[in-house]
């Protein structure tokens, strides 16, 4: 698939109105909850972008707590090329992986240094909604992390459609997992949407459809406040997956039997779906379903695919 969605000029947007570039902050002088929403993780995913110009247009504001909206990876977004859009990612270093105490203080990438930039609004924040988009064209995601209470939230969610219950990445610790997120003892909710293919415009609908409806979640705004036709109707019955395996590259020497597109269930344990190194790459139970397949930031140490399986309940 071409890369059809446009670059948004956000040359407004990103001035903010907390004198951190790319950060807004609107409080509604009510108690409620403080949710942040966040967008440009990834300099190339840009339906997040989209979306959060469009929530500024709109002048959608919290009617209850706050709301933070954050344009993360200006820099790397600065460099966006659609003929080379996996190239503007990052600067120097993937921005969803700098999330800990110690990675943040040492500054020593510019995603650091950014991070550390935006971590004293991402540590008042208690609700996060973080918007990706994804290297291939597949269908939506969200992606819980492993506590029960995001899980219970992407239910009550209703889209997308395809819920994956995930523990992250060993290379680093994602934004959603970081501080109040990762604590199973706390409440904070967090979650992060795999919005479709970085190209495809309909990754702009999906993104609007979830902002709308944690806005609404999170008792931010009322159903009257969200922005005409952002709320999509659910495409079927939500199917919640568990991660249980991270095929991760040994070398450069990784293909896959087919282009998966990702969601495709394996009836039997054993199915081949690559090679890594000239050894098969086997799905390694029954009912195994491919999420999230792609070669194209190969290098040995990236996840290629995740293995998920039905999740309980
Ligand atoms: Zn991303």
């Amino acid at each position: 698939m071409s890369f059809q969605l446009a670059y948004p000029d956000i040359t407004e947007e990103r001035r903010g109105n907390t004198g951190t570039p790319g950060v807004w902050h609107f409080d509604a002088g009510v108690a409620g909850p403080a949710v942040m929403i966040s967008a440009l993780m990834h300099g190339n995913e840009l339906c997040g972008a989209w979306a959060l110009k469009a929530l500024l247009a709109a002048g959608v504001r919290p009617r209850r707590g706050s709301l933070t909206l954050v344009f993360a990876n200006l820099a790397a977004f600065d460099r966006f090329d659609p003929t080379r859009h996996d190239a503007s990612r990052f600067v120097e270093e993937d921005m969803n992986r700098v999330w800990s105490t110690d990675r943040l203080a040492d500054g020593s990438t510019l995603e650091r240094a950014r991070g550390a930039e935006l971590q004293p609004w991402v540590a008042r924040a208690d609700w996060l909604l973080d918007l990706h988009s994804m290297h291939e064209p597949g269908v939506p995601l969200c992606l819980t992390g492993m506590l029960p209470r995001n899980i219970e939230l992407a239910r009550r969610m209703a889209t997308p459609r395809h819920v994956i219950v995930d523990a992250g990445h060993r290379d680093g610790t994602r934004l959603r997992d970081y501080g109040q997120f990762g604590d199973a003892q706390g409440d904070a909710r967090a979650l992060l949407i795999e919005c479709g293919f970085h190209g495809d415009p309909a990754s702009v609908d999906v993104a609007h459809d979830q902002v709308a409806r944690f806005l609404l979640a999170a008792g931010s705004v009322d159903p009257a406040d969200v922005p005409a036709g952002w709320i999509q109707a659910p495409l079927g019955e939500q199917r919640v997956l568990q991660v249980t395996d991270a095929i991760v590259a040994p070398s450069m020497q990784v293909r896959f039997a087919e282009p998966w597109q990702g969601m495709e269930t394996f009836a039997s344990a054993g199915s081949v779906i690559g090679w890594a190194d000239e050894q098969p790459i086997l799905t390694p139970y029954d009912d195994c379903t491919l999420v999230m397949p792609s070669l194209r930031q190969l290098k040995p140490g990236v996840t290629v695919v995740r293995l998920a399986r039905d999740y309980p309940g």
